[in-house]
């Protein structure tokens, strides 16, 4: 059986924009220009959607769990205007300064859960982020890694994303 073609995306400044500060709020809220389409031609590609967020804001209770699902939430209905599905929401809620943890970007626990649940093909797969603890983490999981500016376009990436 053929092995999926998973893109793994960073969220705060790959889906959602990222203003420098934690994004917990809706009021905070707003998606990077491009995104619903780009996912639209990489799901015509064949590829599912994960995402891997660090959410340390959690841990400094600067937020709830809850407060990062609005988000979640919201980030999902816009997305499913252009018929995208994110499978898996992976996050870590994990700061260091309160715990240590695997799952914390740049580690790459996230990741292998994501490629062990949906049987990911590590050569097509992609993690796609705006921090170089984003890349890190890619690399250390064995994925293919593509380094964005926050709150940058997709859709010129989509044909290199999906020609490997
Ligand atoms: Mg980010
Ligand atoms: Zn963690």
């Amino acid at each position: 059986m053929e092995k999926t073609k998973i893109i793994f995306l960073d969220r705060d400044g790959v889906l959602n924009t990222e203003r420098k500060e934690y994004t917990y709020h809706l009021s905070h809220f707003s998606m990077v220009e491009g995104i619903g389409d780009a996912l639209a031609a990489l799901k015509e590609k064949g590829f599912l959607f994960v995402v891997a967020t660090n959410q340390s804001g959690i841990a400094k209770g600067i937020y709830t769990r809850s407060d990062m699902q609005t988000i979640n939430k919201a980030i999902a209905q816009h997305l499913a205007n252009y018929g995208v599905e994110i499978a898996a929401w992976y996050y870590c809620p994990h700061h260091p300064d309160y715990s240590l943890c695997t799952c914390r970007k740049p580690d790459s626990g996230m990741l292998e859960r994501g490629l062990a649940r949906f049987k990911g093909n590590k050569t097509k797969s992609w993690f796609i982020g705006d921090k170089e603890r984003d890349i890190e983490a890619g690399k250390k999981a064995g994925l293919l890694t593509l380094k964005i500016e926050s709150n940058e376009d997709l859709r010129p990436y989509i044909k290199m994303l999906n020609n490997v």
